[in-house]
């Protein structure tokens, strides 16, 4: 995920804190020290309420962890894989690149979470109760209210906002009737509906119960629209292109350019060709991959000087045998229009975006077939 930063490394899963949990981090520190000040009176707090504040923070930073944690343990113990926790203002996305398999451990991995804010909360709560007879009242009323976080915590991830944990768990549950494509746009459409009124209700209010104006709520909508609008676009693109290789996708038989010719040279390859980039052939091997955005980053007088392996971009090797799904990640991450396919490294072809949307609009067809006109009835599912 962008905008994160690493804080630690758990059993060789990066822990990454969001900038925008950092941002909220001193509001939510004055907020807290608001609460208690007012709540239990700021003349009997040992120390001052900012003071207090900062603590809860952390201790609320710890909490989100945990419920974190809960989620990748669960995922780890069934077999799945987990390649990174990024911490965000409430709960937080543990990316988890292999899940294990079936709808239902898919369900009891999103509740794991939740449910061990839940627990953490009550017993929070009820471990405040000797500390006000031991004579930390004040100690006792900042840790129910510790456990009273975590109980919203563990409720508010439980509404069915996908990608929250309550829409997870929604999707694992039609998963089943209507296959996970289906599951997760309906999943995704209902996240976004919650996105909305979390949106509303932020900027206006509810009227007698919530004041207007909350920024926090604002973020948290933002967050739940963006992610359930990309995570049900990856599951359809997923589940379309996972089964077809790129041999099955990608142009055969492409041109390329040599590592010593000019960029002037390539440009007019480009040109003439209409191409985007051209892979860069050096003794017959693939070398990288020349770009019109790299030309263009060559000024014009320079370009007869210029060699294409020098603002040849690397490549990943990118065999037929390959899944489409895993070529159209690796130009995402790297992002670049194509791909060179190469066999025992000889060039066989070229894989472009193009070639990647044409191969999921025929699957879309062919599925829609399947289904009859109205795009109804019982379908597989795409674990
Ligand atoms: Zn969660």
């Amino acid at each position: 995920m962008r905008g994160a930063i690493r804080i630690a490394t758990l059993r060789g899963i990066p822990i990454r804190v969001h900038y925008s949990f950092l941002l909220v981090l001193p509001f939510l520190a004055w907020l807290f020290g608001l609460t208690l000040a007012s709540g239990f009176g700021a003349e009997r707090l040992r120390g001052h309420p900012l003071v207090w504040g900062v603590g809860l923070v952390a201790c609320l930073f710890l909490s989100v962890l945990v419920h974190e944690l809960a989620h990748s343990v669960y995922a780890l113990r069934k077999g799945g894989q987990v390649s990174d926790i990024t911490l965000l203002m409430i709960g937080g996305v543990s990316r988890i690149t292999r899940m294990p398999e079936g709808a239902r451990h898919e369900a009891l991995m999103a509740l794991a979470g939740p449910a061990t804010s839940l627990v953490l909360g009550v017993l929070l709560m009820v471990g405040s109760v000797p500390l006000a007879r031991a004579g930390a009242a004040d100690v006792s009323f900042a840790v129910a209210y510790l456990g009273g976080l975590n109980v919203f915590l563990g409720l508010f991830n439980l509404l069915p906002a996908f990608p929250m944990d309550g829409g997870r768990v929604l999707r694992a549950l039609l998963t089943g009737w209507l296959g996970r494509v289906r599951a997760t746009q309906t999943a995704a459409f209902v996240g976004k509906g919650f996105a909305l009124l979390f949106g509303l209700v932020g900027l206006f209010g509810l009227p007698g119960l919530w004041p207007a104006g909350n920024p926090i709520l604002i973020l948290i909508a933002v967050f739940v629209f963006m992610g359930a609008a990309g995570e049900s676009r990856e599951v359809l693109m997923q589940s379309l292109l996972s089964g077809l290789r790129v041999r099955e996708l990608m142009t055969p038989r492409t041109s390329a350019v040599g590592a010593e010719d000019s960029v002037e040279e390539v440009d007019a390859r480009l040109r003439a060709e209409r191409r985007r980039a051209l892979p860069v052939v050096e003794d017959g091997r693939v070398v990288g991959l020349v770009t019109r955005m790299a030309v263009r980053r060559v000024p014009e007088p320079r370009r007869a000087q210029v060699r294409a392996r020098e603002v040849a971009q690397p490549v990943p090797e990118l065999t037929p045998e390959a899944s489409a799904w895993d070529a159209l990640r690796e130009m995402g991450q790297r992002q670049l229009p194509q791909l060179p396919v190469v066999q025992e490294g000889l060039l066989v072809g070229t894989l472009t975006q193009e070639d990647l949307v044409r191969g999921m609009q025929l699957r879309e067809l062919e599925e829609n077939r399947r289904d009859g006109p109205w795009g109804v009835g019982p379908r597989e599912s795409h674990p």
